[in-house]
């Protein structure tokens, strides 16, 4: 039999792809598994905006975890510490630390599933997911289902009053009435620049 995990000390999972691709659920269905098979598991996502249900992870179908939300990446090994599994959602919006608390954690023992858009709504990598896609023992790239076409979707569409946002709109804006949509390659669009239409 070959086995896919290691059988001592830990490791890094990666769950990446668009909105809608089901990595929180994903992430979800692992830690579950994990607390079923006797194990002690936490979530924690990053404190970026306080409107949604920061004492839980919440899919888009309504799969619903308990999570702790943390300010900076150094937060995280203390919470850690008396846990064998840590989820992190949205782990591409953490800032570059992020990468080295993984790390200390998977050396000393721990399996990290770390769950994030890989890409931004220009289809440009995010934050650290390169880094983490790359380090990683396990990676899992989801798709999504094209809003527009029904098929794979690997993008995240930002729309702005339901047309294409620029380029060169910011990567991350909290509060925002922005929508998003997860799109194929060939449906997804960027508008020109703002700077350059003057
Ligand atoms: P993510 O964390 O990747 O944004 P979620 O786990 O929150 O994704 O949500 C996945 C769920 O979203 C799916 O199981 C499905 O019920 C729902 N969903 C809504 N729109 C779509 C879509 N376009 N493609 C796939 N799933 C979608
Ligand atoms: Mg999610
Ligand atoms: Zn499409």
């Amino acid at each position: 039999m070959i086995r896919l995990f290691p059988e001592r000390g830990g490791w890094l999972e990666v769950i990446c792809g668009p909105m809608f691709s089901g990595k929180s659920e994903e992430l979800i269905r692992r830690l579950r598994r994990a607390e079923i098979a006797g194990q002690r598991a936490l979530i924690v996502k990053p404190r970026i905006d306080d409107r949604y249900d920061i004492g839980h992870v919440v899919s888009h179908a309504g799969a619903k975890m308990r999570a702790v939300a943390v300010t900076r990446p150094e937060d995280i090994p203390g919470l850690a510490e008396a846990y064998d599994v840590i989820g992190i959602d949205e782990v591409q919006f953490f800032t570059p630390p992020i990468v080295i608390v993984i790390d200390a954690l998977v050396e000393r023992g721990t399996r990290v599933v770390a769950s994030g858009l890989d890409q931004d709504f220009r289809g440009l990598p995010f934050g650290s997911m390169p880094e983490l896609l790359c380090r990683a023992e396990l990676v899992d790239k989801l798709q999504a289902v094209c809003h527009r076409c029904a098929g794979p979707a690997t993008m995240t569409q930002r729309l702005v009053d339901g047309r294409p946002a620029p380029a060169d709109g910011a990567t991350i804006v909290v509060g925002a009435l922005d929508s998003y949509e997860a799109r194929c390659r060939a449906c997804h669009e960027l508008a020109e620049p703002a700077s350059a239409t003057g």
